[in-house]
């Protein structure tokens, strides 16, 4: 509990105010408008649900579960549907175990601890390793990044401007190199240097001819034959914006490299924060992080009910 301190608890909030104002404000408005807490009343409130991006399969959970508390414990005014609510998702979030699984910045057991980087293209992930690197680095870690993405001569640069910012080491190749030669060059790298941590960037889309699922998959093999059990993180980044599309690009990635924890970048700006719960809970996999702004500072470690707390306060 509590890794987060006041100022990012209230950059997650500002970050969350879109999200807020789309759900709660028809929430509070459904409350305005109808009295009893009939089914008609639960029905819309569903609705409201689903159109938050929240996801299908946990607006109906939510909603059934309210339904039934309902009945049971006899609430009958609409003035308790926030509370039921907020209550509800809050249970949602604790239904999937994996999300609490403790400290996101733990890299035990091994050294270098690797962890690769996937997602589509400009969901953030160059953004989000800065970042990351910049958080372990201020845990006085030693830091390496693997630049795998090589189709794009600006990926490399970028995330070379992201290293430096962040006090980290990049390993890299000329561009077009083959991305898993450079993956293993870096983990080799790490460990030759005795770093903590190695983070590889990749690509999120190649060349037409290549196939970015088998490359990813080559990636994988080939961190495996310096260290068994690396990588030991497989970090899929998915932009909130992009909603239920997020939830389609985790099954293709997950079921291709088998991803081990999510990012959802973009939170700020978007009315779509409720895809934090529908990803997480469908594919019953943590959300390590989450991105609240484009600067260095803007990654936050996810915590799932201060995260709730948060979509349902203002600042
Ligand atoms: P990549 O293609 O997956 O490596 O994506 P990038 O890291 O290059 O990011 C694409 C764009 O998204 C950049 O303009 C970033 O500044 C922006 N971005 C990344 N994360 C966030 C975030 O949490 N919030 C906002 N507002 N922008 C972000
Ligand atoms: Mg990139």
């Amino acid at each position: 509990m509590g890794l987060l301190n006041d100022i990012g608890l209230r950059k997650l909030r500002d970050g969350l105010e879109k999200t807020r104002t789309g759900l709660l404000d028809r929430v509070t408005r459904l409350v305005k408008a109808r009295t009893s807490l009939d089914d008609e009343t639960i029905d819309q409130l569903e609705e409201i649900l689903v159109s938050a991006d929240v996801g299908a399969g946990v607006s109906l959970d939510v909603i059934e579960s309210i339904r039934r508390r309902v009945k049971q414990e006899g609430y009958t005014s609409t003035s308790e549907l926030d509370a039921l609510l907020k209550n509800e998702i809050k249970r949602q979030f604790a239904a999937a175990p994996a999300t609490e699984d403790g400290d996101p910045y733990d890299l035990r057991p091994a050294r270098p601890y690797v962890i690769v980087v996937v997602g589509i293209n400009g969901a953030g992930k160059t953004t989000t390793i800065g970042k990351l690197a910049h958080q372990y680095v201020q845990r006085n870690k030693k830091v390496y990044i693997g630049a795998a993405d090589t189709f794009r001569a600006a990926a490399s640069e970028q995330l070379a401007i992201w290293t430096e910012r962040a006090g980290a080491t990049i390993i890299q190749q000329a561009r077009g190199s083959a991305p898993a030669a450079v993956a293993y060059d870096a983990v080799a790298s790490a460990s030759a240097q005795s770093a903590d941590v190695v983070i590889i960037d990749t690509a999120g889309r190649l060349h037409t001819k290549v196939n970015l699922m088998e490359e990813l998959k080559k990636i994988k093999r080939v961190i495996a034959k310096h260290a068994a059990d690396a990588p030991h993180e497989v970090l899929l980044v998915i932009d909130a914006s992009t909603g239920q599309n997020g939830l389609q690009q985790a099954k293709q990635f997950h079921a291709a490299v088998g991803i081990t924890g999510l990012v959802v970048t973009k939170l700020d700006g978007t009315a779509k924060g409720g895809i934090v719960l529908a990803i997480s809970r469908e594919m019953n996999l943590p959300v390590r992080f989450v991105g609240v702004g484009e600067k260095i500072d803007d990654l936050q470690p996810f915590e799932p009910t201060v995260f709730v707390d948060a979509l349902f306060e203002t600042s």
